[in-house]
């Protein structure tokens, strides 16, 4: 039976309109409604999943954040996971913690704690980087499969649909490995209140990226964020005539 450590992100909530910060260092993140990150739901639902088919014997979810993250590594107990990793990280480190930091914390832990399948979200979407499910593998040395809508197991292998432009792939993969979770993959459950109590008790392990020998060193500057351009008003025209007479002056609409 596999042994599952699945990744999971405290990110500005999806519904919240983003706010770039004056100076465009980044976006306002005070005050601001957080969750899990909706593709991390996913990857805990598979692996969860396979905990009650029997496929894995024990989950373990691991967030890299300031102390607010363990909210998010709660979730993911009450959802069902065994224990938590809390990786303490916080301040203006933890503003420069990019997909490589957390890549190798990943790799470590997954050694230490000898597990033989990672299960990230295809993407943060606070970031949008898409690189850590592929950096891990790498690091490790394992198998990966990435956009994963469908995931099969059987003995030593999985079979792995997925997400690929204008269709699906299906390919097999060995354990150890790597899995990115797509929006497809399933449909998270709820936390429910007597698992919200219950995953109280659950224990949660807190160490920081320097006990487990990872420099957080940053690797690439943010230079610059801008808001997207705000969209022009549009104008209401009479008729086709009209229409015409615009679309031959080459104006906007
Ligand atoms: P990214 O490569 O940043 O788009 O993130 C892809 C996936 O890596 C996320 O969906 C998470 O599962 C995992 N991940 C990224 N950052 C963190 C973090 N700070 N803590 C835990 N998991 C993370």
């Amino acid at each position: 039976m596999a042994r599952v450590l699945v990744g999971v992100k405290r990110v500005v909530d999806y519904a919240v309109k983003i706010r770039v910060k004056p100076d465009k260092t980044g976006v306002v993140t005070d005050g601001v409604k957080h969750s899990m990150n909706p593709f991390d739901e996913i990857a805990v639902e598979e692996a969860v999943r396979m905990k009650e088919k029997k496929l894995a014997e024990e989950v373990i979810a691991v967030t890299c954040g300031p102390a607010q993250a363990q909210e998010t590594l709660r979730t993911a107990l009450a959802m069902g996971v065994d224990r938590g990793i809390h990786v303490e990280v916080s301040g203006p480190e933890y503003d420069t913690l990019q997909p490589i930091h957390v890549s190798k914390i990943l790799a470590k832990l997954a050694k230490d704690e000898k597990v033989d399948m990672i299960i990230v979200g295809k993407q943060a979407i606070d970031d949008d980087s898409n690189q850590t499910a592929q950096m891990t593998a790498a690091f490790l040395d394992w198998s990966q499969a990435t956009f994963a809508s469908k995931i099969e197991k059987t003995d030593g292998k999985l079979t792995v649909t997925r997400e690929i432009d204008g269709g699906l792939e299906t390919i097999e993969v060995k354990l150890p490995t790597v899995i990115s979770a797509d929006l497809r993959l399933n449909q998270p459950r709820y936390a429910t209140l007597p698992n919200i109590m219950k995953a109280k008790k659950k224990p949660i392990k807190k160490v920081t990226p320097a006990d487990l020998g990872v420099d957080t060193t940053p690797r690439i500057q943010v230079v610059s964020l801008e808001d997207p351009p705000t969209r022009q008003a549009g104008a209401i025209l009479e008729d086709v005539d009209q229409l015409v007479v615009k679309l031959k002056e080459g104006g906007h609409i």
